[in-house]
């Protein structure tokens, strides 16, 4: 550990603009590096963390111009591998210390000393006085419980009309008590007996944790094949060692189903961490996670950087999964980072899943990490038959998506009652509205994005901001009324036709709009188990995590929509997202079915997903990333300048351009519009950085971008490793 001598302290304020900053620590004070301060800045009182001054280089300030710390947190320091993890992510990401240290602290309100909080819930009472926007309160708070700011958050009204609520005896005040423990998971509670691959998967694991030495796993098991029992046994493992372990899911809405497996398993809830707490459960778990009570957090990727002092593994679960990159903020990729996380705690990383991104791979290839290989489904369940329907050959009737192989498929499959899955990607009713008349399309003022029809809260929604309207009767620049079109589908307007198809089906939608909490998704899962629905329509959402043994047939309704574009990743994450919705059809004793919709049933793709032979498409694809120099061989980093004045950001993109080093290991290209040339107002413009993989392309980037100044009103945000190239 650096040196600090005891009367002063060097401190990254959580400020990104400021650099590491020096202060006297009075007498009486105990500040280590990790501890958490109360730092003066100005007029302000800005929270920061102490860090050994030898590693963070500043300017010294004599002695006599120091201020003095206000306080110290009262909460645990950060430790030292998270020091370290926070160093290494912002040299990675080219991000400041502050920002990632920001997704450490996570919760303010957890340094403060309160144990009880006082929160909110109906009563149930109707105040005399029912403005409308009372009554809309009410009707969203529903059943839900929280302070005030939460609430009018939920309900769409100012803090004023919540505490009017108070008042008029609507809502009343509960205590909540904040440091209430959590329960301690049993290794032993019912552990299951495992087959002879899982058991020997289990066991390796198990000794890995044990080891408490640094090593990544690649947990490559099909579907079905038993993933999540196997690292339970290395869960069970660390909490029989006292230590901590960290799961990561990429939804929230799939912490669901994984919460009562865990129960099964383990005999009590884990910490769960995720948006969606409030605030007071927010600081609960962070004081568990942070004094090292909470032996199990399972989380989204933004639990990975909270203070656990004593991990002792990390289970990134579908880590094949691209909700695991992080797109605003400090732009990571939380299985880039968990592995190095397990680097600097020093504890095994298991990465499981079906179908392992061609990076994971690459690092089994090179013997960085173990694998471990489940072939073959758990029991007597088998993986599904794949079949290909070529829409050009047996196209569905006109105004239709289903084709008649699938919806005879489907009849079948309602008359064994058993559950049929329909997955596009695609939320809403139709992806555009068009005048037929005049030719108008309805764009998102903000962004480069059609307005998607939302049939069922009768909108039209961007996607990209939430830009939202009603939808319109006429046509905004003709004003004609008989000639607006929804042009192609979304789920919904497969759920309808499915309505039609089958009257007597109960048909359900699986997307974010319909499935925005755990609760919800606990109530689906509820219906799908008592059989309650007999068609899903869903999203990406549907197609991970879920076990169904009574859902034997999965239709992709458009096989080819993530293949457009062309960026060098399409395949595979086609490959991936097909699999793992096929992956839901037959996982019990009854066989599995599993039709794919596409307009090229020739595409290497297409061939793989029915003929199995992953091997083969992996192989391929993994040489045409040879060929192209693209990652795991080379590397990538998107530049995107951006602002609300078009050509302010060109100007700045085009000088950054002009400024570029030219070297032979690293080139650039560009600017060009990005992929999304204007979101959310701003326009947006992109350099690509193309290098060699040794080459230390974030110190490059450093110098280059130190060179070009820029106007306030332009935003330059470099992605590393960005998912598609
Ligand atoms: P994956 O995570 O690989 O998709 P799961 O862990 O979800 O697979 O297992 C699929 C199903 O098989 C689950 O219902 C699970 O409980 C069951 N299962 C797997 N292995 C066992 C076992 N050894 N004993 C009992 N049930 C098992
Ligand atoms: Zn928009």
């Amino acid at each position: 550990m650096g040196a600090m001598p005891s009367s002063r302290a060097r401190v990254i304020v959580l400020n990104a603009a400021l650099g590491p900053l020096d202060y006297r620590v009075p007498h009486g004070m105990t500040v280590e590096p990790g501890s958490i301060v109360v730092a003066p800045l100005g007029p302000r009182q800005l929270l920061g963390v102490a860090w050994e001054a030898d590693r963070l280089p500043t300017e010294e300030v004599g002695d006599n111009r120091l201020r003095n710390l206000a306080s110290v947190a009262d909460a645990p320091p950060i430790p030292e591998a998270l020091r370290r993890l926070v160093e290494w992510t912002a040299g990675y990401y080219l991000a400041p210390l502050a920002s990632v240290l920001r997704m450490a602290l996570a919760s303010t309100s957890a340094l403060e000393g309160a144990k009880l909080a006082i929160e909110y819930r109906a009563t149930g009472v109707v105040p005399d006085r029912l403005t409308p926007q009372r009554a809309q309160a009410i009707e969203r708070i529903g059943e839900r419980q929280g302070i005030v700011r939460e609430l009018a958050a939920v309900a769409g009204v100012s803090d004023a009309v919540i505490r009017g609520l108070v008042k008029a005896g609507a809502l009343e005040g509960v205590e909540v008590d904040i440091d209430q423990p959590f329960a301690l998971p049993d290794p032993d509670h019912g552990p299951p007996t495992l087959a002879g691959e899982q058991a020997e998967a289990a066991a390796t694991l198990r000794q890995a944790v044990d080891a408490a030495a640094f090593q990544p796993f690649l947990l490559d098991g099909v579907t079905g094949s038993g993933k999540t029992e196997v690292y339970f046994e290395a869960v069970a493992a660390a909490i029989a060692a006292g230590r901590q372990t960290l799961v990561l899911l990429p939804e929230i809405a799939l912490t669901e189903p994984f919460l009562k497996r865990f129960q099964a398993r383990f005999g009590c809830a884990p910490v769960a961490w995720h948006s969606d707490l409030r605030q007071s459960q927010r600081r609960r778990a962070w004081r568990a996670i942070a004094s090292g009570e909470a032996l199990v957090t399972v989380g989204a990727r933004s639990a990975l950087f909270l203070p656990y002092p004593n991990l002792g593994l990390i289970v990134i679960d579908e880590a094949h999964e691209t909700s695991f990159k992080q797109e605003d903020g400090v732009h990571y990729h939380a299985r880039d980072v968990g592995v190095m996380r397990g680097h600097f705690e020093r504890c095994p990383v298991i990465l499981a899943t079906a179908t392992p991104a061609i990076e994971t791979r690459q690092q089994v290839a090179l013997g960085r990490y173990a694998e471990l290989k489940l072939p073959g489904r758990y029991g007597a369940a088998q993986m599904p038959a794949i079949e290909a329907i070529d829409l050009l050959r047996e196209p569905p009737e006109r105004g239709r998506w289903i084709a008649p192989r699938l919806v005879t498929a489907i009849d079948a499959t309602i008359e064994r009652g058993e559950q049929t899955l329909l997955f596009l990607n695609r939320r809403g009713y139709a992806p555009l509205t068009l005048c037929r008349h005049c030719g108008h399309r309805f764009q998102c003022p903000n962004c480069t994005a059609w307005m998607v029809e939302h049939r069922l809260i009768r909108r039209l929604a961007c996607h990209h901001c939430g830009h939202v309207i009603p939808t319109p009767r006429a046509c905004p620049e003709c004003g004609e009324e008989e000639h607006l079109v929804a042009c192609g589908p979304g789920v919904e307007r497969i759920a309808d036709e499915a309505r039609t198809l089958w009257p007597d089906a109960s048909v359900a939608i699986v997307t974010s709009d319909t499935i925005w909490s755990p609760a919800r998704a606990a109530e689906f899962v509820a219906r799908m188990e008592a059989g309650e629905i007999d068609i899903v329509v869903g999203t990406q959402l549907i197609t991970k995590g879920y076990h169904f043994p009574n859902l034997t047939l999965v239709g992709v309704i458009d096989a080819d929509l993530g293949l457009a574009g062309g960026d060098l990743r399409a395949a595979e994450r086609t490959f991936q997202q097909i699999m793992q919705v096929a992956g839901r059809a037959g996982r019990g004793a009854k066989p599995g079915h599993v039709y794919i919709q596409t307009t090229d049933p020739a595409a290497p793709v297409m061939q793989a997903l029915v003929s199995g032979d992953a091997e083969s498409f992996y192989a391929a694809e993994t040489e045409a990333r040879r060929d192209a120099d693209a990652p795991p061989f080379g590397r990538f980093a998107a530049i995107v300048v951006s602002s609300e004045d078009k050509d302010a950001a060109l100007d700045a993109a085009r000088a950054i351009g002009r400024a570029a080093p030219q070297i032979e290991a690293m080139q650039v290209y560009g600017p060009a519009p990005a992929p999304l040339a204007m979101l959310r107002g701003r326009h947006r413009f992109r350099l690509l950085v193309h290098a060699r993989r040794a080459f230390d392309v974030q110190d490059a980037i450093r110098d280059w971008l130190s060179g070009v100044e820029w106007p306030a009103k332009v935003r330059v945000v470099v992605d590393v490793d960005p998912y598609s190239f």
